[in-house]
């Protein structure tokens, strides 16, 4: 074998590897203290057996990248994978997870705000929290505690010009630094104490203000000595309310790992001065790594990407890195101390990672049971539409105009009963004229399927309508030659029968499916699982559809968006701003003030007055 014939030649250096498959493709990339040692324990195994049979056989070659340590080799092996995506790896997407609290202290006067992202840009981060509520009342609590300023920029200049603070120093929520009410020192100080409040340090906390109340005392500042009494009561309030899991002082972050077959669950819990202060949850599929690999693939990317998570010195795991792979060297060598790697076996870290386990366990679960119940819609959804393939893969379509113009259709993804944003697709309508909808659709289709060498039709093709649309869209499969299943979703009342009855079913225009070929609509309980699915799907691509056509308009502007009105050609657009003086006339006109422009028609004025009746009330969302 290549591989085998190429390690001893390999660097005993530290480093990032690359195993790699047929035509090259990167299968897994890992990291090392010695790139030698490592892979050629991956093609034994401790116990004489190759590691990781189903990624071994596959393996064809390996590439080695040397870094000058082995934290560098942390942060390459987190861009490498961001890179390849490899399919033995996990993969952490933690961008949209992320809720937490964020503060400046580069600025004059520094301020708390919430955010979703973090960034290595000096700021110091705090959370993550488990919801927008936990958010809130930290929020809420800190703002009684610390009264920081809370105001954007402009306004602290704002109300600096005016020469008083606004309402929140009346509600004792801020100390109004924008009229110097608070000197630099005080403020740094709220600063500080927000900080160790934040990170958990309530006991250091208490005693440094407990100091500064002593001092205020001593030197008869009675009422800062009052204040900071407030102060100590409501920290202590607050802390007494979360629960200790460790020493007092004890900082660690615990990960705890469950797993069943190839679905996995990471729960993260971060302690301390000894309690609970921020959880995450991390879902993954398709894992195929031991345990030990998958944690110390997690954790790379967890410390090792773009974010700024502070290390605490000890981190707890359900199941240990392979000492080989160098992580607890290379977060070491990142945060500037020594960090311990440890799986307890006893007393209140073991009680911890015991809890973390369970958190694991039960988000484990609760998704496999998502998982099932839309196995159930998917397996629903073919029995009952007579479907040739399980829809794993369903694309959307739908079209919108108003009133004839501004014709756009999107195109959403649903993988598994998961929106794939990825996928998705925006469509201006280029050919077809006036707003048909199945013009627009037969357009949109064409050029749909014109891509399909390059892009496979998916398991389902489904378009917002009824009768009308399904025979469009047959029609162009057919004519390419695609046998693809097909599916329509109407509320009755859209139903394209020569006249549409409107039928109600517990206050809800019923639903009804249209296949090709099939006289009779589907219809399913409106609680079904299957309809509730494909409902989810039509309405997403509905939003999609309209969203953009919002984006349009405003990018377009109003006056450019007269030129696509169908019949309002530049001679008629000319003659309504000449009589009526400016496009916002136009747009405010009535039919009857419009038909006093010369060379404007009442036909052209009622399709006018439509036009901005309908581009006025369309949804902004
Ligand atoms: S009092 Fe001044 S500094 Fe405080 S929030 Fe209001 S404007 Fe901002």
């Amino acid at each position: 074998m290549k591989l085998e014939s190429r390690v001893d030649a390999l660097p005993g250096d530290p480093g990032v590897y690359l195993f790699k498959g047929a035509n090259g493709r990167v299968l897994y990339v890992g990291k090392a203290q010695s790139l030698r040692a490592r892979v050629r324990q991956y093609l034994a195994g401790g116990d004489g057996r190759p590691r990781i049979p189903a990624l071994m056989e596959r393996v064809e070659d390996v590439d080695v990248l040397v870094t000058p340590t082995i934290k560098d080799a942390l942060l390459l092996e987190n861009e490498l994978i961001k890179r390849h995506k490899p399919p033995f790896n996990v993969r952490l997407r933690d961008d949209k997870q992320y809720l937490g609290l964020r503060i400046d202290p580069s600025e004059d006067w520094p301020r708390v705000t919430t955010v979703r992202k973090r960034r290595r840009d000096g700021a110091w981060y705090f959370g993550p929290y488990t919801s927008s509520v936990a958010l809130k009342d930290v929020l809420s609590n800190l703002r009684r505690i610390f009264p920081l300023r809370s105001c954007r920029d402009a306004v602290f200049r704002d109300y600096r010009r005016r020469g008083r603070p606004c309402i929140e120093y009346e509600m004792k929520r801020c100390v109004a630094p924008c009229v110097d009410l608070a000197d630099a020192d005080h403020y740094r100080g709220l600063v500080e104490g927000t900080r160790l409040f934040l990170r958990g340090r309530g006991e250091e906390l208490i005693g440094d203000l407990r100091a500064r109340m002593n001092e205020a005392a001593e030197v008869e500042d009675f009422e800062e000595a009052a204040r900071l009494r407030n102060r100590i009561a409501a920290v202590e309030e607050t802390v007494e309310d979360q629960q200790i899991v460790g020493g007092l002082g004890a900082e660690r972050d615990v990960f705890a790992l469950a797993r069943e077959g190839g679905e996995a669950e990471v729960q993260v819990l971060h302690v301390r001065d000894g309690r609970v202060v921020g959880a995450e949850g991390f879902s993954f599929s398709n894992v195929k790594l031991d345990a030990g690999d998958v944690m110390s693939s997690f954790l790379g990317q967890y410390y090792g990407g773009d974010t700024d998570r502070e290390i605490p010195r000890e981190l707890l795991v359900s199941s240990l890195p392979d000492t080989g792979d160098g992580i607890e060297t290379g977060l070491a060598e990142r945060a500037g101390r020594g960090v311990a790697v440890r799986q307890p076996a006893r007393g209140s870290p073991r009680r911890l990672l015991e809890l973390a386990a369970k958190n694991a366990q039960g988000a484990l679960e609760r998704r496999l049971a998502e998982k099932g119940s839309i196995e159930a819609a998917l397996e629903e959804i073919r029995d009952r539409c007579s479907l040739s393939v399980m829809p794993r893969r369903i694309e959307c379509y739908d079209v919108s105009n108003l009133q004839g113009s501004l014709a756009v259709a999107s195109r959403v993804v649903f993988e598994d009963g998961e929106p794939q944003k990825r996928d998705y697709r925006k469509y201006r309508i280029r050919e077809a004229m006036g707003g048909d909808d199945y013009d627009c659709l037969r357009e949109v289709l064409r050029r749909r399927v014109a891509r399909s060498a390059r892009e496979p039709l998916p398991d389902l093709l489904m378009v917002d309508g009824g009768r009308g649309q399904v025979a469009v869209v047959a029609a162009i499969l057919r004519d390419k030659g695609h046998d693809v299943d097909l599916l329509g979703i109407a509320k009755e009342r859209a139903m394209d029968s020569p006249q549409p009855r409107v039928r109600r079913s517990g206050g809800l225009k019923a639903e009804r499916l249209y296949r090709p070929g099939r006289s009779n609509p589907i219809r399913l309980s409106p609680s079904s699982r299957g309809l509730l699915l494909l409902q989810r799907v039509r309405d997403e691509s509905h939003r999609f559809a309209i969203s953009f056509q919002r984006d349009l308009r405003s990018k377009l502007g109003l006056a450019s968006v007269l030129e696509e009105i169908p019949g309002i050609g530049p001679g008629k657009r000319r003659a309504l701003l000449k009589y009526l003086g400016s496009m916002r006339a136009v747009r405010e006109a009535s039919v009857e003030a419009l038909v006093a422009v010369p060379g404007i028609s009442e036909k052209d004025a009622e399709t006018l007055r439509l036009f901005f009746d309908a581009a006025l009330s369309a949804p902004s969302s």
